[in-house]
């Protein structure tokens, strides 16, 4: 079963591209062993989750290193059997690089890869900063969604859920200009904000984890889940290790199957978490008792999740189905 699920071609909807690096990939950009150990403690929770992504920074402050990780990261995807990336990361000014030219590293680093893979980008809000600091990442955001109309697709919203804030005009104004919103909700427990979230209707919701009243949302939120029908992208491994859910059995991921809601598997943050879509998959069936079929209609419902366009999507759906046609008769 684990040979079939590195096998079966799969779509990542919820990668970010900084908690993405491999060890190797750290340690080719000579990040010091003590650094790329704390990788490697078993026992870390969200807040622990957050001081390694500095690991990570403090790796790649200039343009060539942001370019070189991006398609590290794109080719170690490739090599899962991944078909379909959605790589996402917030923009960020180091001493010699602006903001944008970040954004112009990492839309670089896809441009130029050389495997055989689908990858789009979605520009992060990071909930830490100010309003203002906000708007004109949004700005920027716009305007490189208008240079790389193919490459930029979406808007997310993510960083520390135990700080700031979702701002709906921000996201008003990214939808208005063509971007898709996929945002992290319900992270932690917060009713307030996810009903603010869910009731702008993104196309997409990060986690969901204390939606359902049995995981720690309510009733009225679940409800609106219920009727909203939003895809939601699941990363276990990282809930698990977060400790926002007690273990793979209790994942909330057991609500939408229950109810059949849409969802994804996704990695989240691959290098901090040691894990990739093949083992997300695998855990799905040693755990959720999926099976061979049902793995592969989450790959293929993905694929309607996505931001690719109609063209892109209807390539990945016929790829499925030959992969099927070959290895599940
Ligand atoms: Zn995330």
């Amino acid at each position: 079963m684990e040979k079939f699920c590195v096998s079966i071609p799969k779509i990542e909807l919820h990668a970010h591209l900084n908690g993405s690096l491999s060890r190797a990939t750290l340690k080719d950009l000579g990040c010091l062993e003590e650094d790329v150990q704390i990788y490697n403690k078993s026992d870390i929770d969200l807040q622990t989750c957050f001081q390694l992504f500095s690991v990570a920074h403090k790796a790649t402050s200039d343009v060539n290193s942001v370019k070189y990780v991006t398609k590290q990261v794109i080719k170690e995807f490739a090599d899962d059997n991944v078909l379909y990336l959605e790589l996402r990361t917030t923009p960020r000014e180091e001493q010699n690089m602006t903001e944008e030219e970040y954004i112009e590293a990492v839309v670089d680093g896809i441009t130029s890869h050389k495997s055989p893979i689908v990858v789009k980008l979605l520009l992060s809000l990071d909930r830490r900063r100010s309003i203002e600091e906000q708007r004109k990442t949004v700005k920027s955001i716009i305007k490189f969604k208008k240079l790389y109309p193919d490459i930029v697709k979406g808007i997310d919203l993510s960083g520390n859920p135990s700080f700031g804030e979702f701002y709906e005009d921000l996201f008003i104004e990214a939808r208005y200009n063509g971007l898709f919103t996929a945002i992290h909700c319900a992270e932690i427990k917060n009713d307030i904000e996810a009903e603010r979230i869910l009731n702008f209707n993104p196309d997409r919701i990060g986690h969901g984890t204390f939606l359902h009243p049995e995981s720690g949302g309510s009733q009225r939120l679940w409800q609106m889940n219920k009727m909203l029908q939003i895809p939601t992208e699941i990363c276990l491994t990282s809930n698990v290790i977060c400790r926002t859910t007690k273990s793979y059995k209790e994942h909330h991921i057991q609500a939408w199957i229950k109810d059949e809601l849409p969802f994804s598997l996704c990695t989240d943050d691959k290098g901090v978490f040691n894990t990739s879509l093949s083992k997300e998959f695998f855990l799905a069936y040693q755990h959720l008792n999926l099976n061979r079929e049902q793995l592969w209609k989450i790959s293929r419902n993905s694929i309607d999740y996505s931001f690719a366009s109609n063209r892109e999507k209807q390539e990945l759906r016929i790829k499925l189905k030959e992969w099927r046609q070959e290895n599940m008769q």
